[in-house]
């Protein structure tokens, strides 16, 4: 258990979370994320990618919606000049189905709102993130060691028991290299390690529908851009930076017939996106940018194109989560 885990159950435990909900020790906007919420369920995909189990995500949106005020895109305006309040936007990133079958239902039921992050390449192809199909790959690999080779520089062990550092070690490979080698290196782990590329039938069960997001629409969910194709923007010339955060901007909105104002960088670290990105999404007319290194907002939001937001993870146990959101000083 870590320290900060330890803490938030002594802290629970004391009662003194309570406290800390009722008293206000903070004001400004906590920005949560999550990806994926269910069962993992044996899947091959990326594991690190599921937030919360439905059971976990219900007591997560009860909590927030007891103690704290969830807001909407729409209430970022008022934000800049309100000095009081503690406010929380729950968000998703990319478009998973299980968005619409676990979480929306639960969003729901609690009257919450919450804003979604599409891929829409994702959603229009029906193809596997590159994440999920690193993590397809090691777990399908037929080898079980990938060879030292001059992307990963050493040898790395594809046995089941060695899975999750692999995968690791295989994407933060990928997420250092430049826009136009990404797809060599997808190639030549599906060659090394036997797998072969995902076939796209699987990818098919992965991602909601465009009506599946109409209807979140109609039932007060927001929308924001998260690209076409989900590069890492500042890997890339500013040509493909621009195509990448138009298009997904002018999909969206022809298929909800509104326009949007959110976009969330992929991956999210501060090295994600630059200046040229700030630069593409003020002239596609964003008005707000997210990334997702962690963080909060105290006293309104003093970089529209770089709001903090916090992972929420599954492994996180709910004393955690709690002390999160009730001190974000000390837990984000
Ligand atoms: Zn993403």
């Amino acid at each position: 258990m870590s320290k900060k885990e330890l803490l938030a159950k002594a802290l629970d435990w004391s009662g003194f979370n309570s406290l800390a909900r009722t008293a206000a020790l903070w004001n400004g906007l906590i920005v949560l994320n999550y990806h994926r919420v269910g069962d993992i369920d044996g899947s091959l995909f990326d594991h690190e990618l599921w937030s919360a189990s439905a059971e976990d995500f219900e007591q997560q949106v009860h909590f927030l919606s007891l103690n704290f005020d969830l807001i909407r895109i729409s209430d970022l305006d008022h934000l800049s000049n309100r000095h009081r309040g503690r406010h929380i936007l729950i968000t998703f990133d990319d478009g998973y189905l299980d968005n619409y079958e676990w979480a929306f239902p639960i969003l729901k039921a609690y009257n919450s709102p919450a804003t979604f992050f599409l891929t829409t390449g994702f959603l229009d192809e029906r193809k596997v993130a590159w994440w999920d199909e690193i993590a397809w790959m090691v777990r399908s690999a037929t080898q079980n060691t990938l060879p030292e080779n001059p992307w990963t520089k050493t040898a790395v062990s594809l046995k089941p028991d060695d899975c999750d550092g692999s995968i690791k070690t295989l994407l933060s490979v990928f997420k250092k290299l430049p826009g136009d080698k990404t797809d060599d290196y997808l190639n030549f782990l599906a060659e090394k390690t036997g797998s072969g590329r995902c076939p796209q039938e699987i990818a098919d069960q992965v991602w909601m529908t465009w009506d599946m997001v109409r209807e979140m629409h109609e039932a007060g969910m927001d929308f924001g851009g998260h690209t076409v194709n989900h590069p890492i923007l500042a890997n890339h010339p500013e040509e493909k930076q621009r195509f990448e955060i138009e298009h997904c901007k002018q999909r969206i909105e022809t298929e909800i017939g509104q326009t949007i104002s959110a976009f969330s960088y992929p991956v999210g670290g501060k090295d994600c996106f630059d200046l040229r990105t700030r630069n593409c999404l003020k002239q596609a007319g964003y008005r707000w940018g997210f990334s997702y290194y962690g963080g909060f907002s105290r006293h309104g939001i003093h970089d529209q194109w770089d709001i903090p937001r916090i992972a929420v993870e599954s492994e996180q146990p709910a004393t955690l989560f709690r002390a999160s959101v009730s001190l974000p000083q000390v837990f984000c």
